[in-house]
């Protein structure tokens, strides 16, 4: 039998160990004081007995679930034999099964020629590559990024990210990168795409031929604004023309999130270069590559590293991932009808309350007018066992973001909760904290 509803516990935990030892930079652990102890596909559990359903997944790390029975064995199995865990970039067992069915899985089937670069395993990493090779190829030094866009917390993929306050942390100048409006950014009346191609082709625009233009399919932090396949394709075609590298920044919408292996498969374009990260291991473990055209591998040996490059761990699950889900079209499957009801729910949570939805296959949103209210409805949904965040340039996008695995039962369970959060957060002058 299929539970679908959780049980949480309503007694916070004493949390006074991590407010004296834990850096105050802590957040997602404010808004969610449990002690969690354990997890399995689409619960997490307590250490008070509670139950939570996770409309998070880890921000898309968890595509597959929680310690997926099948990734776990493969793991473990490797783990028992002795294999590697670390060995720097050395060829190794768990590189040549993963980079064979990488090869075989993914890029064949797609016709797509990519090379593989391990970088540090966080998806800043594989940013950090992507915009560094595309300058060291390229001789140039601007970077073409998009309002909204987050692409990660070190410099360079800082001077890329758009919010104010992540910037902020910089404490130096973020600097070669334009932040050129994102899809929609003026109005459906206004295509974004055009406004770019004028600047770069009017040599007294002020804006500088660039290295490359980096770009999310769906904008995972920025609030789940989805680009349209003609504006992508326009951009790809304005990235050739100036002689720019086209990177698509496939860190949250890849790994199947909005449908497909790649958020950009079916498009039209071809991306130069392409970073993922957070469901690419499978299983939670930190893993980043940076994928690029085989003329554009001009890197010398060594001249970008990182001493985790290439996480064997990772690589195991990875190559356990990429078999069990994706040598057929069952998750896609699986994926196409369950974003077509979220989408369906979310459209008519929006109709009745006259707000509006974004995203794109499993990666979803509704805005519900204002961070305040998001913080309200997602506290709700916690009380009441739904773990979700919020996404956007004001957090007033309550996102959905759950594992891909989810069963139909258990994710409409989910979504009732939201319904019923958001119907109150609305309907009371005291929101829904005043309960
Ligand atoms: C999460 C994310 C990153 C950064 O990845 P980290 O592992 O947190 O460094 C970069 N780009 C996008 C689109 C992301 O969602």
């Amino acid at each position: 039998m299929i539970t679908t509803l959780p049980q949480p516990t309503s007694r916070k935990p004493d949390t006074s160990l991590y407010e004296r030892r834990e850096s105050a930079v802590r957040s997602y652990a404010r808004s969610m004081p449990r002690q969690f102890t354990k997890a399995q596909g689409v619960w997490m559990h307590d250490n008070q007995g509670g139950r939570y359903l996770d409309f998070l997944s880890g921000c898309s790390t968890l595509n597959y679930g929680h310690n997926h029975p099948v990734l776990k064995q493969a793991l473990l199995d490797y783990i028992e034999a002795d294999g590697i865990a670390h060995g720097l970039d050395l060829h190794t067992d768990a590189k040549a099964a993963f980079l064979e069915a990488l090869e075989t899985i993914v890029l064949t089937p797609r016709r797509l020629d990519y090379r593989a670069m391990f970088t540090g395993p966080t998806g800043t990493n594989a940013v950090e590559a992507a915009i560094k090779l595309a300058r060291k190829v390229t001789g140039r030094e601007l970077v073409i990024a998009f309002t909204n866009g987050f692409h990660g917390m070190t410099l360079g993929a800082l001077a890329c990210t758009g919010n104010a306050a992540k910037r902020g942390g910089a404490g130096v100048p973020l600097a070669h990168v334009s932040h050129e409006p994102y899809d929609g950014y003026h109005g459906s009346g206004v295509d974004t795409a055009d406004l770019l191609e004028r600047r770069l082709s009017d040599p007294s625009s002020g804006l500088d031929a660039p290295a490359a233009i980096l770009v999310e399919t769906v904008q995972g932090e920025g609030g789940l604004n989805a680009a349209s396949p003609q504006w992508l394709r326009k951009i790809s075609a304005i990235a050739r023309r100036h002689g720019a590298l086209m990177i698509v920044d496939d860190i949250q919408a890849g790994c199947g999130r909005t449908g497909s292996f790649f958020s950009f498969e079916g498009m039209g374009f071809t991306p130069d270069i392409v970073t993922m990260a957070k469901s690419l291991s499978g299983m939670g473990l930190p893993f980043a590559l940076t994928l690029f055209r085989p003329e554009l591998d001009q890197w010398a040996p060594g001249e970008h590293n990182g001493t985790f490059r290439g996480n064997n761990h990772a690589f195991v699950t990875a190559t356990a991932t990429l078999r069990h889900f994706w040598s057929n079209t069952q998750l896609q499957k699986d994926i196409a009808r369950r974003g077509a009801l979220i989408e369906r729910r979310l459209e008519a949570i929006a109709l009745q309350h006259g707000l509006s939805t974004r995203g794109r296959g499993m990666m979803r949103g509704i805005d519900v007018g204002s961070g305040e209210i998001a913080a309200g409805v997602t506290a709700a949904c916690f009380d009441r066992g739904l773990i979700i965040e919020t996404s956007g340039a004001h957090d007033e996008i309550v996102k959905i973001l759950a594992p891909l695995i989810i069963d139909d039962a258990q994710l409409s369970a989910g979504i009732d909760i939201l319904e019923n959060c958001i119907r109150e957060a609305l309907s009371s002058p005291y929101g829904v904290a005043a309960e």
